[in-house]
């Protein structure tokens, strides 16, 4: 007969085994607890803020201010050129002292916008909308209007993901608190700290594109998130907490998407195509700043982590912050920083110029030290099939790379690497240490700009 605590450890074997999730994957270790205690500090304007024209996916937007121009807080900067772009406002009161090309995260340098701060607490707000009485039109509108981009990663400007084309019908709309980048601890902070704005929030983008319920997707490692959304959201019957199984990329889209409702993107659709709309948490708290408060996008919220940072933390910077003004403010980096990386461990860009800024979707900065990074030298490939198990879209990683190392970029083509997300998986489970992804993402990038010319021959 079986005792208490294995009937204990059964039930929990069969609640764990029910939790919902996609095939593949991988098991990174967390390294969450360096910041997840760490509740959000507001970090000092600094003195010099440098704002990249190109902060979304799409047109880089239009600067309309040039040198020696005076702007306050919250004046709109620069336009929005063409449907997917968006608008800049100034995050500051300052002088426009030059535009001129400056390091990115993006790895790439990008036309910035350089500001000198002037001491004053003048601040351009938009007007505030009462969110019962706002329509779908009002919400875009102003969502348009704030600047906001997706914080997710993609910086995918919002908007344009609440217009979906005529036709396509929207019924669900997804929140992702799956945060499954190792260090990160942004969204769960965010959870904690501001559930009802996130849920009301939420419910604004529910309206805008008229869709008819809600759910929150957190990975079962947040149970302290997990309660506080259920508390926000339990006045509102058409939001719902979904608990989804603790397995990197759970947060990504597609993946996301299929652990909540079993459905399926196909490959170069998009969740608009399934009736879905997916948002960040990060992305709902601006959609609610914006109509409850008339704040544009103006900052960004990240979290500062890895053993080579003295003081870990979870900050509101301003967007256009310097990355040495956050090391700073975090105490400086240890000695044996060996790897200063924007966003996740996973799929982040690595920093080479520290006055590189903070964008609108920078959703960390970590600082790694040897013993965070491995080394391992690279060996020939073991045909062991790990890198195909992880993939969660099905792709053969191996082939991926030994197709772009070849360059024979068309039969990539045919074997789908313009499908890969770049998470990372394959490579970080891969024991012949073979950089998998970075040759997949170049054969990708190869294989985007063929497209490209064939479209415009
Ligand atoms: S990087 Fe691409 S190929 Fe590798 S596991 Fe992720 S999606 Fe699959
Ligand atoms: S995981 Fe690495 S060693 Fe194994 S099949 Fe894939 S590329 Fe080869």
């Amino acid at each position: 007969m079986p005792n208490h605590s294995e009937v204990k450890i059964g039930l929990k074997m069969s609640l764990i085994s029910k939790l919902k999730t996609f095939k593949g994957g991988i098991h990174p270790k967390e390294y969450k607890s360096l910041t997840n205690k760490m509740e959000f500090e507001t970090i000092p304007i600094p003195q010099k803020l440098i704002i990249p024209l190109a902060q979304n996916l799409g047109n880089p937007s239009i600067s309309l201010v040039k040198k020696n121009d005076l702007v306050k807080t919250g004046d709109i900067i620069a336009e929005q050129n063409g449907f997917v772009s968006s608008i800049i406002h100034s995050p500051v009161n300052g002088k426009v002292t030059k535009i001129s090309n400056h390091p990115s995260v993006t790895g790439i340098p990008i036309n910035s916008i350089n500001i000198e701060k002037i001491d004053s607490n003048e601040i351009n707000l938009m007007s505030i909308l009462d969110p019962e009485r706002i329509s779908s039109e009002q919400i875009i509108e102003r969502v348009k209007y704030a600047g906001i981009v997706g914080q997710g990663g993609a910086a995918f400007p919002t908007y344009v993901k609440l217009s979906p084309p005529k036709g396509k019908k929207i019924e669900h709309v997804i929140l992702n608190g799956c945060e499954c980048e190792p260090y990160l601890s942004r969204d769960f902070r965010l959870m904690i700290e501001k559930p009802e704005e996130i849920i009301l929030g939420m419910q604004l983008i529910i309206k805008a594109v008229s869709a008819t319920k809600g759910t929150v997707g957190i990975e079962d490692n947040k149970p302290e998130a997990i309660e506080m959304i259920r508390n926000a959201a339990k006045n509102y019957q058409n939001i719902s907490v979904e608990v989804v199984k603790t397995k990197y990329p759970q947060g990504a889209e597609k993946m996301l998407i299929k652990a909540v409702t079993n459905k399926e993107v196909p490959p170069n659709k998009l969740p608009f195509d399934v009736g879905i709309v997916i948002q960040n948490i990060a992305t709902a708290i601006s959609v609610h700043d914006a109509i409850i408060k008339g704040m544009p996008q103006i900052s960004a919220s990240l979290t500062v982590s890895g053993l080579g940072i003295k003081n870990p933390k979870n900050l509101i910077v301003p967007i256009g912050t310097p990355i040495s003004d956050i090391l700073d403010y975090c105490g400086g980096i240890v000695q044996n920083t060996v790897r200063i990386i924007a966003g996740g461990p996973m799929m982040g860009a690595s920093i080479y110029d520290l006055s590189t800024p903070v964008m609108k979707a920078t959703s960390g900065i970590l600082v790694l030290t040897e013993e965070e990074i491995t080394h391992k030298e690279e060996t020939n490939c073991l045909r062991c099939g790990k890198c195909v198990e992880a993939c969660a879209l099905n792709l053969i990683p191996t082939r991926l790379a030994r197709l772009s190392l070849l360059d024979k970029l068309e039969l990539a083509e045919t074997q789908g690497i313009t499908i890969c997300m770049e998470c990372g998986s394959c490579a970080y489970t891969c024991p012949a240490n073979i950089p998998l992804a970075q040759w997949i993402r170049y054969g990708k990038q190869k294989v985007l700009s063929l497209q490209k010319e064939r479209k415009s021959a």
